[in-house]
């Protein structure tokens, strides 16, 4: 038999290291009776595996299915060796290679057999708070540099006591270099205090103590694995009403996170495809669309028809759920688009208003990273926030290349670095307007470019000279830099998404973003690709009266609209009773602060205050989401719309659509119709547009990107009906289609124009 046996080199790539992937290795080795060893490189992991031709055959095929739930195989090659007859298989630890190339695995939700042992009081860590192992738990957050190992996290500060230290060391045990990993005795602890930091339990007493607090209503901060949420219990008006006062947060959807899959099922409706997203070690909060009778009090998402819901994710969470607690509101502890907060101190300082309690644990959180918020949309997964759970997982890309960093945008910031065959996108970053933000930003891209080991050639910013990130980029003296068109950064986005490198018609539905021509666009039709793009055409440029602050009064864009959709006349419609309009009327007129704009998300604010919707909104893009939510449908029959060419750009007419808009109203229309009519009235408008492009370009390949395709009806709509034309639809999946891709789409541009 000895002559059958055979030995093969396997070499693995991707996240394979930090993450068990080696005793995963031994373990699958050892099961297929397999002799050899498993080491780390500094590409990954390699393999040398002897034994006769079916067991090596099924130890490669389980290589690639059994992977251990952090892992994400790129690669794997395999190669004939000559026999060298081991009696063994073992892993060969790597600490002599000194410099490793690990990618970073991003923080993982609590596995299966870290939940069993935290509910088994036979176990030595029952109820402990911190339990994890190799497939589970915090990376990414407590990660200070790298190589990946215990001195280098915020776990240094804790020596393993003997019994952890055994396991650490044991390559067959699931806790073989766990850098996390801890006990009650020698890991982390937690505490509760009240707002002036004055301890109330600790330890074993702290959870149950923080229940109670929770079921009186109270207002807790607890340090989770990205950063603070702060939590009330769900089913209390009183207590999620108190929170929204002090949080200063008057109606924008909290998240709430509920202790199981079943809970989740009483309170939204779910499919199947939602349901695995909720119970995935991503663990991300799903927008779900909101059950009758579901007992989650009514002021946690008012004029909403979805909640966002999650599961708990660390063994802390499901610490509270063993109790009677039914859904908990979970939201980041921050003041509006500041980001999370991360540290001890600075919750108390930054939240000592806002909470009771604060319910911590001595273990640092090194970098924060917010929830991530998905929503399952045309088939797929679509990332509404890319954040824990998946910041850092690279996205592969088509090529490689030289290294080029895009630091985003000014909304929904995010970074990107572009490595080898791969893009490296930060956690969400936020709303780059406030001091905190701007650290924050600062902070992620220079600690992306310590983990990953990276140095750009090139940085890409945004074309707005105002942008913090723009000028974050001009001041990096040493490196050349590149100005990006917003909306090529989309379009561009989009097709590296999907790894392709032609041309499209990128249908790019936006807020804003600043143009090449000095106008803010937003509603564009453009032809390119990953290098260059020609804007084919958009949205006729409209006034937005008073700049920003219309954006928060949605009544003033339509007044404005009004005004030219009429010339300079103002049909009385009802919105417009007990408003001041004339300033507004008067700005335009006179053409004083009253910046053009061809953007797609301003047309829908005037059309939802127009027919009766939000004339002042709470949080970003208030007024368009509850007119779609108004109508939940498409109608057959559109408005009527017009196209015109104007100095080489085809015009979308928006005078002819507000017209007709008018005139529905005025017979009688509600705006649920004037909703179900508007989105029949893009969709058949850009299938036009599509179809005209395609016609004179002859491409048939259209990318959808823009934060307005977060309106799931439009967005699938829009999919359906070009489809049926013959075009194809590439869309965003893995990154969001708001303006968290805009980083990527920069850097997949920079890269372009250093290899051209
Ligand atoms: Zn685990
Ligand atoms: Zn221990
Ligand atoms: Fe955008």
């Amino acid at each position: 038999m000895q002559e059958n046996k055979e030995r093969r080199r396997v070499c693995v790539k991707g996240i394979v290291q930090g993450v068990g992937f080696r005793p995963f290795v031994y373990n699958l080795a050892t099961k297929h009776q397999l002799v050899g060893f498993v080491t780390n490189t500094p590409d990954g992991v390699e393999i040398e595996v002897e034994g006769l031709p079916a067991p090596l055959n099924a130890f490669i095929r389980d290589l690639k299915t059994d992977t251990p739930p952090l892992a994400d195989i790129n690669k794997i090659i395999a190669e004939p060796l000559v026999l060298v007859g081991d009696t063994s298989f073992t892993i060969q630890t790597s600490e002599i290679l000194g410099h490793v190339t690990t990618l970073i695995s991003p923080d993982i939700a609590t596995c299966k057999d870290c939940l069993a042992e935290l509910f088994d009081s036979e176990d030595r860590r029952y109820q402990y708070p911190f339990i994890n192992c190799t497939n589970c738990g915090p990376r990414y957050t407590i990660i200070e540099n790298i190589p990946y190992d215990r001195p280098q996290t915020s776990m240094r500060h804790f020596t393993m006591c003997e019994e952890c230290r055994t396991e650490y060391d044991d390559p067959a045990d699931r806790r073989f270099h766990a850098q996390p990993n801890g006990c009650h005795v020698c890991g982390p602890q937690v505490s509760l205090a009240d707002s002036k930091r004055k301890i109330v339990a600790q330890k074993s007493e702290a959870i149950p103590q923080a229940i109670e607090f929770l079921q009186q209503g109270k207002i807790l901060a607890i340090k989770g694995m990205g950063g603070f949420h702060l939590v009330v219990d769900a089913t209390s008006d009183t207590a999620v009403s108190r929170l929204r006062q002090r949080k200063g947060r008057e109606e924008k959807p909290f998240a709430i996170m509920v202790p199981d899959l079943q809970t989740a099922q009483n309170i939204c409706q779910l499919n199947d495809e939602e349901k695995q997203l909720l119970a995935s070690c991503q663990s991300p909060i799903v927008l779900g669309l909101k059950k009758k009778d579901h007992g989650i009090a009514e002021s946690v998402a008012p004029h909403s028809d979805r909640y966002g819901i999650m599961l708990p994710y660390t063994p802390l969470h499901h610490l509270l759920f063993a109790s009677d607690l039914k859904a908990l509101v979970m939201t980041s502890a921050n003041f509006t688009e500041e980001p999370i907060c991360i540290d001890n101190e600075e919750a108390y300082e930054r939240l000592g208003t806002i909470a009771d309690y604060f319910l911590t644990h001595d273990r640092d959180i090194y970098l924060s990273s917010d929830d991530s918020v998905v929503l399952w949309s045309a088939g797929k997964t679509r990332m509404v926030r890319r954040s824990r759970g998946y910041a850092p997982r690279p996205i592969a890309l088509k090529n490689d290349g030289p290294p080029v960093l895009g630091v985003g945008g000014e909304l929904k910031n995010t970074v990107c670095f572009l490595k080898d065959q791969q893009a490296i996108i930060s956690q969400h970053i936020g709303d780059l307007h406030n001091l905190e933000a701007y650290i924050f930003f600062q902070k992620t891209i220079s600690h992306l470019k310590r983990i990953f080991e990276t140095k750009p050639e090139l940085v890409v910013h945004d074309l707005h000279p105002g942008y913090l990130s723009t000028q974050w980029a001009k001041e990096q003296n040493e490196l050349p830099v590149l100005a990006v068109q917003h909306h090529h950064a989309h379009l561009a986005a989009c097709l590296a998404e999907n790894q392709i490198g032609g041309s499209a018609i990128g249908l790019i539905m936006d807020g804003t973003g600043y143009g090449a021509d000095g106008t803010i666009w937003g509603g564009e039709i453009l032809i390119g690709d990953c290098r260059t793009f020609q804007r084919y055409g958009c949205f006729e440029p409209m006034p937005l009266p008073g700049g920003d602050i219309a954006i928060k009064e949605p009544w003033r864009i339509a007044a404005a609209y009004l005004y030219k959709a009429f010339d300079g006349t103002i049909p009385d419609l009802p919105f417009l009773q007990g408003q001041d309009y004339e300033p507004v009327l008067e700005i335009v007129a006179k053409n004083i602060n009253s910046p053009l704009t061809s953007s797609c998300g301003r047309l829908f604010d005037a059309v939802a205050a127009m027919s009766g919707g939000r004339q002042f909104i709470n949080y970003e893009a208030q007024a368009a989401i509850e007119f779609m939510q108004a109508g939940n449908g498409i109608a057959d029959q559109p408005f009527s719309f017009e196209i015109e060419e104007d100095n080489g750009i085809v015009k979308m007419s928006v005078r002819s659509i507000i017209q007709s808009v008018v005139q529905t109203l005025r017979d009688g229309s509600s705006q649920a119709e004037i909703s179900q009519r508007f989105h029949r009235t893009l969709i058949d408008l850009l299938v036009e547009m599509a179809s005209k492009a395609s016609n004179e370009t002859g491409i048939k390949l259209v990318v959808l990107s823009g934060g307005v395709f977060q309106n799931h009806i439009l967005f699938e709509g829009l999919i359906c009906a070009l489809e049926k034309t013959g075009l194809q639809v590439v869309t965003h999946s893995e990154i969001p289609t708001n303006d968290g891709c805009v980083s990527f789409g920069q850097a997949v541009i920079g890269r372009e124009h250093l290899l051209n």
